[in-house]
């Protein structure tokens, strides 16, 4: 399994790219969330209008999914023609529907390659991966997600503080991508996590953090330097599970 992580921006990042990543396994690829300004290092990363098998995203929020606008647009352009699986809860298929019409992307049977709307309410399997999901504490509905495939597990978290469903979900995963806002402990922040909490998950073997406020994240990579299951990921770095 291969896991690209687009970037470890936080919403309102002047550099890092948002949250997004890439996860490959058996020929297969899913996009995990895809923020607006993840858009230019998915081109980069993967510029063909097929690559891409599928997307899950994991909550509404613009740094999550504003950047599909583009992405769809240009595989279109560019003569996509595989089916395109858009994982994701009802009432966010609903929105993103919507949005998807706002931004002048068809979705429905006039649009040029067929999108199958999904809930993640109703997905056991991704493509090779066994797919399963936990909700987090965050001022959106947003789920968490982990995939299986051949002995090797993948989570994604997201953002939002876990759950007691979300950190078991993690249990026993080789990677998590998990939120990670600030460096110290932050209770003032109800809907994103600090290194504190994201150190309480102890059933991950590595975790790697992202959506780092612009300001911490000096602090935050220092800061990691004494966990050695922790580490701040490059945007665009290919990690292998
Ligand atoms: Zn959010």
């Amino acid at each position: 399994v291969h896991v690209t992580p687009l970037g470890v921006g936080e919403a309102f990042d002047p550099a890092e790219p948002n949250a997004s990543v890439l996860v490959e396994a058996a020929g297969y690829m899913l996009l995990i969330d895809c923020g607006h300004s993840a858009v230019a290092p998915l081109w980069r990363t993967c510029p063909a209008p097929n690559d891409v098998d599928a997307v899950y995203l994991t909550h509404q929020h613009a740094d999550h999914v504003l950047g599909l606008i583009p992405v769809l647009d240009r595989w279109a352009y560019d003569g996509r023609s595989k089916a395109l699986a858009i994982i994701t809860s009802q009432k966010g298929i609903i929105q993103l529907q919507a949005l998807l019409t706002a931004g002048f992307i068809a979705w429905d049977d006039r649009s040029p390659f067929p999108i199958h709307f999904r809930t993640a309410q109703e997905t056991t399997h991704i493509g090779p991966f066994a797919a399963s999901f936990a909700p987090t504490i965050h001022d959106v509905p947003n789920v968490a997600i982990r995939l299986d495939h051949a002995g090797r597990s993948f989570a994604y978290s997201g953002d939002g503080r876990p759950t007691a469903q979300s950190a078991a979900l993690y249990d026993g995963v080789d990677l998590l991508l998990h939120e990670c806002f600030v460096p110290q402990r932050a209770d003032d922040l109800p809907f994103h996590c600090d290194l504190p909490t994201v150190l309480t998950l102890t059933g991950a073997a590595r975790i790697g953090l992202y959506h780092i406020k612009a300001s911490q994240r000096p602090a935050m990579r220092e800061a990691v330097t004494a966990h050695h299951r922790v580490f701040v990921p490059e945007a665009c770095s290919r990690l292998v599970v």
